[in-house]
């Protein structure tokens, strides 16, 4: 508990980034501490030991983290990555931004049955992470949790993403 305590306090709140009004959570000085992203990583994936084959990160901060899961649950990793990065044939889903739209995508060739494990820094909206869950969906494959470093309260996160285990609530 007290290592978690310590890793939350490498988290840095910027206020006014990328915009006047928004405060940032900036996870970059926690990922640079050994340390911190060590506790970090095995509280992120603890409720989940044992029930996923892959770890699917959300770009690009989910894949600083999916990578260090990756090889701490002994699974493979899937990039879920922004329209039009991937090589091969993809699914796609586009959702609402604050302002405009986005698209995510994954390839589609993952074999069925496989248990996704969704990963990202940040829960702020939900609309990334509800589009992730779709993403899979679309493909038949099964999402068993999401897991994210910082859940923002108040911003109906959860109510899109009713799965989420967040390791720090800010
Ligand atoms: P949402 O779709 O839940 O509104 O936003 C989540 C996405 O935006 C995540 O991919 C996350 O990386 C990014 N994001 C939103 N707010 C923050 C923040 O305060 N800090 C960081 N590091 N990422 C954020």
């Amino acid at each position: 508990a007290d290592s978690l305590a310590l890793a939350e306090s490498l988290i840095v709140s910027i206020p006014d980034y990328p915009e006047r009004g928004i405060v940032f959570r900036d996870i970059t000085p926690l990922l640079a501490d050994a340390a911190g992203l060590r506790t970090a990583i095995d509280a992120l994936i603890a409720p989940f030991a044992g029930t996923f084959d892959v770890v699917a990160g959300v770009e690009a901060r989910g894949f600083l983290l999916a990578g260090a899961v990756a090889i701490t649950a002994g699974v493979g990793l899937v990039p879920v990555r922004k329209a039009g990065k991937l090589p091969r044939p993809a699914a796609s889903v586009a959702y609402a931004l604050e302002y405009g739209e986005a698209t995510i995508e994954v390839h589609d060739d993952i074999a069925p049955g496989t248990r996704v494990l969704l990963v990202d820094d940040v829960l702020a909206t939900g609309g990334t992470l509800a589009a992730a869950h779709e993403l899979f969906a679309v493909l038949g494959q099964t999402v068993v949790g999401t897991a994210v470093l910082m859940e923002i309260a108040g911003l109906g996160g959860r109510e899109l993403v009713s799965d989420v285990h967040a390791v720090f609530q800010g």
